[in-house]
């Protein structure tokens, strides 16, 4: 049995280590650097890389690396080795604080939007100190922002560190204009939960699809799938648990606190989740997770799925991203205590995330859209794209109290009651859970639940950040200039709900009524990528990101065209993997079994014996249609590719992409699932759902 406490954290060059092994000024003023977002002096930084190159070594690293979060949404790293040559044809293992705090990885070859011509292919990571460093494989990984020669950013997680500095600054002004004297700084806390599917690896490997794409292009349902609901929660499997635990191990060693573990609706599908911390850390431990998941899925003969819809007609996979804001004197801003409706803070920051969240409905559902998310969000059988807030009724009666005035009460005692009397009695949350909200409040945070399961979690989480941070100005900015503080707090609560309510519901997201309701509220439904992307663009989105100093208006232009890019790209593998494997593995065993049809018919007639060939007719009519419908809804996949592909800007191309080659593949594939049906399995070319 693993010695938990012990193992946990011990690849981290953690507090403790840091603690421990430093010098008491230089992990001083490391310390400070970390809470407080000061600059580290350069002789700090000489004695923390000669201390954790030691302590690496220890650990059996003979490399470090930079790793970063560039575009891609995966991760980056380039290996050096410690080894520095001597003058007797030996080496010594060195590391300076010049290599610790700055990297020079050549940035052409990273997705860069334009932003700079490969001949500045120059690019420059930074060291993030407030994420540690660990070792993994033999290597030193120190977590990084990367930049470009002229500065512009070119990774995730920069704007996210900016975000986080907007948030506090205007928190903090809140926070003091409220009379909180300890609070010296705000940080966002990030628990995301991740979905995975689990399938076998040698059944895995037989399909294309799932090699190039990370989703089956073709496929039947199985004739049973989620429909008992016997899965969610379901006990877990030996070889699942064993995977598991294994993944929970590695993941305590990196210091990724690893909590939660239970099955998820569709067959074949899990969940894990961590406890929170704060958001950067907490996209770098999601990063890393996602990466060992697959890892740890070979050792076990398994392939982890990331992908936001693996298998058509069952659940996908989201990535619930729980957030809120902590001070460092210890509270959580959105905690509401026992009495919500007289806790002015808590209904301060409740009120501005609310603001925020109707004001930038656009830009939450852009930070969560990519061709993988196209299947979850509006797509036929998922939840629509409309972004609302679900509260609970306790707390929109507190609000609606607020429209009206002072919240004077609140409607429950906080008790649940069971009717036996041998069960404890329970403290009830202040809000039920709904399952079908986009954004729900769930106690003492926001749970969005709107991410894709393979996405970086930094996108969604610096464009929460900095439109809470623009509400909580505004706020600030009227607070701090009141006469009388009380009065001018219940007209802000008071306007502000006025004003925003149109975007809380408490109702059943996933049921048609809603679209219309949301539609006469005047809430926004887009339900494509491609719909999303240029409202990025829009001037009042530019002008909040740069009012904030998150993104710059040409780092935002660079993130336009490479997201239409990755769509693009990743429709064009899709459409390229489908023509492949149609022509020639599914289109051959089509024409296989046709002969093999002909054959037995002809063999049978050619006894000369009165016998019925109607069964084997009747399955040859029946094949025969659907085959050369499929054979030339081939070609006509092919021709919308090259026509798309042809569009001039990278706007028309995703377009067409979406509106055309799209369309094509849901046609192919509608032919060859039918074959599926027909096809004898052995004749069939590779695993299917049931297997
Ligand atoms: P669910 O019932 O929604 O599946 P889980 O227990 O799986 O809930 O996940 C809840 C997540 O919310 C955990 O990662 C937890 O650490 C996180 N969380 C709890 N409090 C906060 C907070 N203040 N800020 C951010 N995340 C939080
Ligand atoms: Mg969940």
């Amino acid at each position: 049995m693993a010695n938990v406490t012990e193992i946990f954290g011990s690849s981290v060059f953690n507090d403790a280590t840091m603690r421990e092994r430093l010098p008491k000024a230089t992990y001083k003023s490391l310390k400070k650097t970390i809470d407080l977002g000061l600059a580290l002096d350069e002789s700090a930084a000489e004695v923390v890389a000669s201390v954790m190159k030691d302590w690496a070594i220890e650990k059996g690293a003979t490399h470090f690396t930079h790793w970063f979060h560039p575009m891609t949404g995966i991760t980056a790293e380039k290996h050096d080795a410690f080894i520095s040559p001597t003058a007797d044809g030996k080496v010594i293992l060195e590391f300076s604080g010049k290599e610790l705090i700055k990297g020079e990885p050549d940035a052409s070859s990273f997705p860069s939007g334009g932003l700079r011509a490969t001949y500045e292919a120059r690019g420059y990571t930074a060291w993030d100190c407030t994420s540690p460093a660990f070792v993994k494989d033999g290597t030193l990984y120190i977590p990084t922002a990367f930049c470009s020669y002229t500065g512009e950013v070119l990774d995730k997680k920069t704007p996210l560190l900016r975000s986080m500095e907007a948030l506090n600054k205007q928190a903090l002004r809140i926070l003091k204009v409220l009379g909180n004297t300890t609070a010296t700084r705000v940080t966002t806390t990030v628990g995301p939960e991740q979905e995975y599917f689990l399938v076998d690896r040698e059944l895995y490997k037989k399909r294309k699809d799932l090699i190039f794409t990370g989703r089956t292009l073709f496929g039947v349902k199985p004739p049973k799938g989620q429909e008992l609901e016997d899965h969610y929660f379901g006990n877990i499997k030996d070889r699942v648990s064993a995977y598991m635990k294994d993944l929970d191990v590695e993941l305590w060693k990196l210091g990724i606190s690893a909590k939660t573990k239970h099955n998820e609706v569709a067959p074949a599908q899990h969940e894990l989740a961590p406890i929170f911390t704060t958001s950067n850390v907490a996209t770098d431990h999601n990063q890393l997770t996602m990466e060992l998941m697959q890892k740890i899925a070979v050792r076990h003969g398994l392939a982890c799925l990331l992908h936001e819809k693996p298998f058509a007609g069952v659940n996908g996979s989201g990535k619930h991203n729980n957030w809120s804001m902590s001070t460092n004197d210890g509270q959580n801003l959105l905690e509401p205590g026992s009495t919500p409706h007289d806790n002015v803070q808590f209904l301060i920051f409740l009120a501005a995330v609310i603001k925020s969240v109707d004001d930038y409905q656009d830009l939450l559902r852009l930070s969560v859209a990519t061709a993988g998310n196209d299947h979850r969000l509006g797509a036929n059988e998922a939840p629509p794209a409309i972004v609302s807030i679900f509260l609970g009724d306790q707390l929109t009666d507190i609000l609606n109290q607020l429209e009206n005035g002072k919240a004077k009460g609140k409607i429950y005692n906080n008790i649940l009651e069971t009717g036996v009397a041998s069960l404890p009695k329970l403290p009830k949350d202040t809000t039920d859970r709904n399952r079908t909200s986009p954004f729900a409040f769930t106690g003492n945070k926001f749970e969005f639940r709107m991410l894709g399961s393979s996405a970086s979690i930094a996108g969604a989480n610096f464009v929460l950040n900095t439109i809470v941070a623009e509400t909580l100005q505004k706020f600030a900015d009227q607070l701090e200039a009141a006469s009388d503080l009380k009065a001018t707090i219940a007209t802000l609560l008071s306007e502000t709900v006025k004003a925003h309510k149109r975007i809380v519901f408490n109702g059943n997201g996933y049921s048609e009524e809603w679209v219309s309701e949301a539609e006469s509220r005047g809430l926004l439904n887009m339900k494509s990528t491609v719909e999303c992307i240029p409202t990025f663009i829009k001037d009042k989105n530019v002008a909040v990101f740069v009012k904030h100093s998150v993104l710059s208006k040409s780092e935002i232009e660079s993130r336009y065209e490479i997201l239409l890019e990755n769509y693009v790209k990743t429709i064009n593998i899709e459409a390229l993997t489908m023509i492949n494997v149609a022509k020639t593995e599914i289109l051959p065993a089509a024409f296989k079994f046709s002969k093999e049809l002909s054959d037995t018919i002809n063999s049978v007639k050619a006894t000369g014996m009165s016998v019925e060939v109607a069964a084997q007719s009747s399955v040859l009519k029946e094949l025969s249609p659907v085959l050369s419908s499929f054979a030339s809804n081939i070609n006509a996949l092919k021709k919308t590719l090259e026509k798309a592909g042809a569009e001039a800007s990278a706007l028309k191309q995703a377009e067409a992409f979406s509106k055309v080659v799209v369309p094509a593949m849901e046609t192919l594939r509608t032919d060859a699932d039918k074959l599926e049906t027909i096809l004898p399995a052995d004749i069939y070319p590779f695993p299917t759902y049931a297997q």
